[in-house]
């Protein structure tokens, strides 16, 4: 053999149509381990393992036949210490002088066997990789929906707690807090648009004497009849609230004098006719309708100073702060 080609960089094995090895150049030998001798006139069948003998005979052969080449036929021949080492062949029928030769090209796949394996490990990481972040990110979503729904709840204890702060217990009634906001927005509402708005203060008349006759659960139990039925009788855009004790308020939003006195006095009667487990329960109201002087201070107080003339004129009545001397 040529000493170019016996030792070229690819392995080179010549073999007769029946697989006897008839050249082998000395690349090959080296890489399988063997000697010129060990293999010249053997057939090539010792150098595969039974599933290599098993693409010889059912790929190899029938493909040489059929086209006279076979391309990158990946396949493993034994070294001589056993070990298995994996080739890629091309191989070619030749003939000369009516003597057919299989020439096959052997090139070592280790190489890239190795780097295709560290292609795949890195894939595999990479996928891990990806995985992983899928997670976090699941875990992500799932802790923004917790911390909404957290914030969700926050909001509505939020909303309970307000409601708590400016409601009064016993009656359910706006509390007297609520009121003072309220009372202040109307003010803002008076001084921009002029129109007037009346507010009604009420006392029940000698309420210590129901505590003291029936008792304070009784007592209890009137203060939120009355309530109830303030809020029957006062309109929508009303404000009814506790302002302490059996004392409560309406504000009566775009309500002149004539119209507050008349309110004033239906709600009277009506406390006066309604039945009450504590027997005839009546009730003062002092009311005062804002004028341009007015702040808050002032309209509580002639409210109250028109309770207080109800009250000295003998109880169970309606006074209006202009009907005053
Ligand atoms: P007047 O006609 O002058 O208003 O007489 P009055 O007895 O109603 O007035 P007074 O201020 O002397 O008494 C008010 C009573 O209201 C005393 C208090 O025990 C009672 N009271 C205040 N808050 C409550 C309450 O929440 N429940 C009960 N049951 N009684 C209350
Ligand atoms: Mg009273
Ligand atoms: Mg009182």
């Amino acid at each position: 053999m040529e000493q170019r080609l016996n030792y070229a960089p690819c392995g080179f094995l010549s073999i007769t149509h029946e697989g006897v090895i008839a050249e082998i150049n000395q690349t090959l030998l080296n890489w399988i381990g063997f000697e010129q001798t060990d293999l010249l006139h053997r057939h090539l069948e010792i150098l595969l393992s039974t599933p290599n003998k098993l693409i010889f005979h059912s790929y190899f052969y029938p493909t040489i036949n059929l086209e006279q080449h076979v391309e990158e036929l990946f396949i493993h021949l034994k070294h001589k210490d056993g070990m298995s080492i994996p080739f890629l062949m091309n191989a070619r029928l030749y003939t000369e002088d009516m003597v057919e030769r299989i020439d096959c090209i052997l090139v070592k796949m280790k190489k890239r066997i190795d780097y295709e394996q560290e292609l795949r490990s890195a894939k595999k990481l990479l996928e891990a990789a990806y995985q992983e972040k899928d997670q976090a990110l699941a875990n992500l979503k799932q802790i923004h929906v917790e911390i909404e729904q957290q914030q969700a709840k926050l909001l509505e204890m939020n909303a309970t707690l307000v409601e708590l702060s400016e409601t009064d217990k016993l009656t359910g009634l706006k509390n007297r807090r609520f009121f003072q906001e309220k009372l202040e927005q109307q003010f803002n509402s008076f001084y921009e648009t002029a129109k007037p708005f009346s507010l009604c203060i009420l006392d029940i008349d000698h309420f210590k004497k129901v505590n003291d006759t029936f008792g304070h659960q009784a007592g209890d139990a009137v203060l939120v009849q009355l309530a109830q039925l303030l809020t029957q009788r006062a309109g929508n855009e009303d404000i009814v609230a506790r302002y302490g004790g059996e004392e409560f308020v309406i504000i009566l939003p775009e309500t002149e004098i004539v119209a507050a006195k008349e309110l004033g006095e239906q709600i009277r009667q009506t406390v006066a006719l309604d039945n009450w487990p504590t027997g005839q329960v009546t009730i003062s109201i002092g009311m005062a309708t804002v004028t341009l002087e007015d702040t808050g201070t002032t309209l509580i107080k002639n409210a109250d100073d028109a309770l207080y003339a109800s009250k000295e004129n003998g109880r169970n009545q309606v006074t209006h702060f202009c009907d005053m001397k």
